[in-house]
């Protein structure tokens, strides 16, 4: 147990603060006055960030932080917060942490006892999500699908099931490949596409897969979508009655390869898939 007290002592502190994501004026007064008395601002590209803090008439000096130096930066920034150096981190848009390189220094931080505050701001799979008009009761945050066309699919059958409303992140090379993905998998759900937030040309489409990708004429920029939850609650219920052998063949006989069709079992149950897997193979053990 760690209990964190914010601001009872006058200890260095590490600051993760959100920075826009594509219009200046998102920028809060707390993350300007953070990043000005800040000793040193951490950033995944110097060159990128040299532009807000010029904005903003921010002096404080910048050092890069990003995934390919993560480990050993990780342990550098530790240090010198230890040493008295108040030090923020920030990403080239939106909240550190979120498809962005952070948790892990948060995570050493919470284990060095240092005091990690966030100073608040943009994701922009929520703003999507706030304005896509799909449901938010409920929603999951996927980020990056795979690369890969295979892959892709097979964590496209998957996120099928899930109820919640799910965020997803794509880069706009490969945004129609992903569309075509998720309709030839789950052509009667909603989807939105949401493009270029905040900025001049922000645009939302709201429709089928296939009509979005008819629509879309423009490729660039940056894009979110957001997918409606499955709301064929009734299936998955009959599904969890089963049992969990049936389950499994339930999907086997639905094309599934045994890989994915034991995770899509534990997904559908909320079990890990270890004890999915005692369970299925365990038994022909013995
Ligand atoms: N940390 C960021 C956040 O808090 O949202 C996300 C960083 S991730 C590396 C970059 C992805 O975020 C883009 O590929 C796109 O999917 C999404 N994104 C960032 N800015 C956006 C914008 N202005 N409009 C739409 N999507 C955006």
């Amino acid at each position: 147990m760690k209990r964190q007290k914010s601001f009872d002592n006058d200890n260095a502190k590490l600051y993760i603060v959100s920075t826009p994501i594509g219009n200046l004026e998102d920028i809060t007064l707390r993350a300007i006055n953070t990043l000005k008395t800040v000793d040193l601002i951490y950033c995944e590209d110097t060159r990128n960030t040299v532009k807000l803090l010029n904005h903003f008439d921010i002096q404080t000096k910048m050092k890069s932080f990003h995934l390919f130096n993560e480990n050993e930066i990780t342990a550098e920034i530790i240090e010198k917060v230890k040493s008295g150096l108040n030090i923020a981190l920030v990403s080239d848009a939106g909240s550190p942490c979120i498809s962005d390189p952070g948790w892990i220094l948060v995570n050493e931080a919470i284990k060095n006892e240092i005091d990690v505050i966030v100073v608040p701001g943009v994701v922009a799979g929520v703003m999507a999500l706030v304005g896509s008009g799909l449901s938010t009761e409920r929603f999951m945050f996927y980020g990056f699908l795979p690369h890969k066309q295979n892959k892709r699919c097979e964590e496209l059958k998957i996120l099928k099931n899930r109820i919640e409303t799910v965020i997803l992140y794509e880069a706009p090379h490969r945004i129609k490949a992903t569309l075509s993905d998720i309709d030839s998998i789950m052509p009667e759900r909603r989807i939105v596409l949401a493009r270029e937030l905040t900025k001049r040309f922000e645009e939302y489409y709201r429709g089928y897969p296939r009509e979005i990708l008819e629509e879309l004429d423009i490729v660039k920029g940056e894009m979110v979508i957001i997918l409606e939850g499955n709301n064929e609650n009734e299936k998955d219920e009959e599904l969890n009655n089963l049992s969990i052998e049936e389950h499994y063949q339930f999907y086997l006989k639905q094309g599934f390869d045994s890989k994915l069709a034991l995770k899509q079992v534990a997904t559908d149950r909320g079990i890990p898939k270890r004890n999915i897997y005692q369970t299925l193979f365990k038994k022909e053990a013995e």
